[in-house]
């Protein structure tokens, strides 16, 4: 296995904090309240994937991304990146469950959207906490299992909590803090501004941050 394999987001302080990029083989986490760029990171590393000629793309969309935004960031090669992306649109955690622990059987995929991980699940955790709670180890070890044995990316969003010191957490905490080896925490700093910290990685420290902006063109 490759194990140097990286995938640009083609925002250089993003792939700088990440050691160059996205890393084949893991799940690669990004979290931050509503607003924080989230979708924009994926949808900004789905054109890099299909336009660096890596495999498809499988887009998990629990929110409904938004086609003008996909246009805005992926320009004139828009039609052959969405003729590449398979989009996988749940309405529940199990069904969110029954597509990811499916990919493994679809040809030729570079990388693996998930945006977000989380929201359906907040939703079971309502009336069925154990359940959620199983569903969603079941998810994210599939997710890993996919990552490492066809050494591809995987992206995860989740949305946050705010906590009694005004910091805000990922919702479902534990499970994904070890699941996924790289962490990105996404922090909204002004108007188009953003900082991500890395708060948790392999090869590079944690607390890292950098500063990137959201165009019209996507991230910069
Ligand atoms: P949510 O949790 O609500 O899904 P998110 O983290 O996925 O949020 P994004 O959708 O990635 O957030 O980012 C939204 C941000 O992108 C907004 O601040 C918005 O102003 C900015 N944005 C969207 N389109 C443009 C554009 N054409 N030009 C500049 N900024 C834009
Ligand atoms: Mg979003």
């Amino acid at each position: 296995m490759d194990t140097a394999r990286k995938l640009k987001i083609n925002c250089k302080p993003l792939d700088d904090l990440l050691g160059g990029g996205l890393e084949g083989g893991i799940i690669t986490e990004f979290y931050g309240e509503a607003g924080s760029g989230k979708t924009n990171i994926c949808i900004q590393a789905t054109r890099e994937c299909v336009l660096n000629g890596i495999g498809k793309v499988a887009y998990v969309d629990t929110e409904s991304v938004s086609m003008e935004r996909f246009i805005q960031i992926c320009k004139g090669s828009y039609n052959k990146i969405l003729s590449n992306t398979i989009f996988f649109k749940p309405s529940s955690f199990l069904e969110q469950e029954k597509i990811i622990l499916g990919l493994p059987k679809v040809k030729n995929i570079g990388l693996v959207v998930v945006d977000t991980i989380n929201m359906f699940y907040r939703i079971m955790m309502e009336d069925d906490e154990e359940g959620a709670n199983r569903s969603l180890v079941r998810q994210l070890t599939s997710l890993q299992l996919l990552a490492r044995k066809q050494n591809l990316y995987v992206i995860i969003t989740s949305q946050v909590y705010t906590t009694e010191n005004g910091d805000f957490r990922p919702f479902a905490g534990r499970g994904i803090e070890h699941m996924a080896k790289t962490i990105v925490k996404l922090e909204r700093i002004g108007e188009g501004r953003r900082k991500a910290v890395i708060m948790k990685h392999r090869s590079q420290p944690e607390g890292r941050e950098a500063v990137f902006y959201i165009t019209k063109n996507g991230l910069e």
